[in-house]
């Protein structure tokens, strides 16, 4: 197949890698000066998308996501796939989604969960938003970029399901950093905690999959001194777009709120930048009931 595949970053690049890998023809575009293994580098995002049967976008913010698709749309050819995988607002997928149509185009929106990690190892998770057709054009290049792909609905089902998930995880990662913090106080061993947690009505991916405590559980950016992972500021933006997507169909998410306000301040005035979300651990060990 020939791809076109624009923003070569993070998670670009080695998507764009093993898609190449495995035999089809990549075309990329990155507004920096990447190069990519496999790749061929076009000149700008139009010429990368000419003759491609699917282009992948993997863009920063949904601004840039609409920007971009802009140029795209009027270069790509009639019945061909644009795929967003960046995670972006429901409002600039279905915006950009309307656009295809209009072109005659097919559209999915695809964000991912898996992190950096899964997208070198082609172990991804899809959540894809878009008309059946086009989700069946797109799912060869899901089976070699991720492991599962789940066709959540309509255009823009892909980014909800993301930022209800990554709501969540906000949310329990937040709610396992203070109980680990709590029973600090309370004199209770971290690995006690673990055993007790991690098989008991408290237990969630953050605490078994990802313990924000070192030492305790499977192996965790906790033990590489909190380096991401899954940045901080990557959580805030998602809680961000939950917020907002929340805003705009008047549904009541006071944790989600919470979460985001918690991150915001971590990574905005207490130094989280650059630390995985997995340290608000440290900063709750390090604040008291008197500091709000
Ligand atoms: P990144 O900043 O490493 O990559 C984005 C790339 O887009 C950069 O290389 C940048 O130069 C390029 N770019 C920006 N504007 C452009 C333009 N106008 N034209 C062409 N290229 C342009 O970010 P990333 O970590 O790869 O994340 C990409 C997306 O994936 C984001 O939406 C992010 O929220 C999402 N995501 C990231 C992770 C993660 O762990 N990094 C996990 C899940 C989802």
């Amino acid at each position: 197949m020939n791809i076109g595949f624009i923003g070569l970053g993070n998670m670009g690049g080695p998507m764009a890698s093993n898609l190449a890998r495995a035999g089809h023809t990549v075309t990329g575009f990155d507004s920096a000066d990447v190069a990519v293994e496999g790749v061929t580098m076009a000149a700008s995002a139009k010429a990368a998308a000419e003759g491609a049967e699917v282009v992948i976008t993997m863009l920063p913010n949904g601004d840039i996501l609409r920007s971009v698709a802009a140029e795209l749309v009027p270069a790509m050819a009639k019945g061909a796939t644009l795929v967003d995988c960046s995670t972006v607002d429901v409002n600039s997928a279905r915006s950009v989604a309307q656009d295809c149509t209009e072109a005659g185009l097919q559209w999915v929106d695809a964000p991912v969960s898996g992190g950096i990690g899964g997208a070198a190892g082609g172990t991804l998770t899809f959540m894809a938003g878009g008309s059946t057709a086009a989700f069946a054009a797109a799912e060869p290049l899901f089976d070699i970029m991720g492991q599962k792909a789940v066709h959540c609905g309509d255009a823009g089902a892909g980014q909800a399901a993301k930022i209800c998930n990554n709501m969540i995880l906000g949310i329990t990662m937040i709610g396992t950093c203070e109980a680990f913090a709590l029973a600090d106080k309370l004199g209770l061993d971290r690995q006690k905690m673990f055993d007790v947690v991690s098989t008991s009505s408290g237990y969630s991916w953050s605490m078994n999959a990802y313990c924000p405590a070192p030492g305790v559980g499977p192996q965790s950016p906790a033990d590489n001194d909190y380096t991401p992972g899954f940045a901080s500021e990557l959580m805030l933006k998602d809680l961000r777009l939950s917020q907002q997507a929340a805003d705009s169909v008047d549904a009541d998410t006071p944790m989600g709120a919470l979460a985001q306000a918690l991150y915001a301040l971590f990574v905005e005035e207490e130094g989280g930048a650059g630390k995985d979300f997995s340290a608000m651990l440290p900063r709750f060990v390090n604040s008291s009931r008197h500091d709000r």
